[in-house]
């Protein structure tokens, strides 16, 4: 298929990216570059640099890539701490943008759309793992810009016909040798923590150890960046056969932000000092993805079930690239 992939230069699209070409599949990557990196991008890729808030840059971007078969949406703003700070980024322009996407595309004649969506559209879970059926209360405005999007792809597939997939996971995780994560400024926890091991930062700050887990510290779903790739190409490859679906993906019981770093210590052989601090406003306690739809429906198994392999892809793109794409 010829995919579009918007955000592919970014951490998880480019990863995507990477995983759509190796299984044999066309990708067109559109990107603004703000947060992304050029070099992220396959060089197999047809690459178009534009941005989804303008309509003209999308009306040329269908009008180069005729006959796409299929749209990836990974380009967005994504931080839930900024959407707290600066909300009409994520309720104006996040569903802008995936507005004029989802317009153009109609229009060019696509049928097929997979939106890289967010577990914090569960903000208030009555059970954990949390799965599909659980009540949508957004935990923040980046969760509700996610949640905006999918009712409009509710509206498109009744409207016109438009078969999509949401996919909602936590924390996306480790590196392929040849891309990784690269974000200014960097906010989360495991290259935090490997910027300690290459002596960038002095130490790293536990954001709270009196959390009713069973180490006092949070408990986080960490996926690797490849699995998250399989899962959004399986359901692209799914939809014509199995229609429009939304799957929660995690890997498994989660680990604990001390569990985390220790991993760490014993993939980089660096003792990473650490102090606690007082918790970070809105974290909860455990938020940890139920698997089992997707592992039933498309046959969907991490191949990096582990912190520590997920932390050993993660040290060796960071080892090799201790300034990111910038070095
Ligand atoms: N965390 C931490 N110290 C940091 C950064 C993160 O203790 O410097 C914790 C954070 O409280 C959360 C976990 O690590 O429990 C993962 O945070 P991250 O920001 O990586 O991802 P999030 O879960 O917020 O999407």
């Amino acid at each position: 298929m010829k995919i579009l992939v918007t955000g592919g230069a970014g951490y998880i699209g480019s990863a995507t990216s990477a995983e759509l070409i190796a299984a044999g599949h066309q990708v067109v990557v559109f990107d603004n570059l703000y947060q992304g990196h050029r070099q992220a991008v396959p060089a197999e890729a047809a690459f178009v640099q534009g941005d989804l808030s303008s309509r003209a840059d999308v009306a040329r971007l269908f009008a180069e890539h005729p006959g796409i078969d299929g749209i990836m949406h990974f380009a967005s703003y994504t931080l839930v701490g900024e959407s707290m700070q600066q909300p009409l980024l994520y309720l104006r322009d996040n569903l802008v943008n995936a507005a004029n996407l989802l317009e153009a595309a109609v229009a060019a004649g696509v049928r097929r759309f997979i939106l890289s969506s967010t577990a914090n559209l569960f903000d208030d879970p009555a059970k954990m793992p949390i799965d599909e059926h659980e009540r949508i209360v957004p935990g923040s405005p980046y969760g509700e810009s996610k949640f905006f999007i999918e009712r409009t792809l509710h509206w498109f597939e009744r409207i016109y016909g438009l078969r999509y997939a949401c996919m909602r996971y936590f924390n996306a995780s480790g590196d392929a040798p040849e891309r990784g994560e690269d974000h200014d400024p960097e906010t989360h926890l495991i290259p935090l923590i490997l910027q300690v091991a290459l002596g960038q930062r002095e130490q790293i700050t536990i954001f709270g150890d009196d959390y009713p887990t069973p180490d006092g510290t949070c408990v986080r779903d960490y996926v690797h960046v490849a699995d998250l790739a399989q899962a959004h190409i399986l359901a692209m490859e799914s939809l014509d056969r199995l229609g429009s679906r939304k799957y929660n993906l995690g890997n498994g019981s989660g680990f604990s932000v001390m569990e985390v770093l220790d991993a760490a210590r014993r993939v980089t052989g660096h003792p990473i000092p650490h102090v606690v601090g007082p918790r970070r406003p809105g974290d909860p306690a455990t938020l940890v993805a139920s698997s089992e739809s997707i592992r039933r429906e498309l046959g969907w198994r991490p191949r990096y079930p582990d912190i520590e392999t997920i932390m050993r892809s993660a040290w060796e793109w960071h080892r090799a690239h201790p300034h990111g794409y910038g070095e």
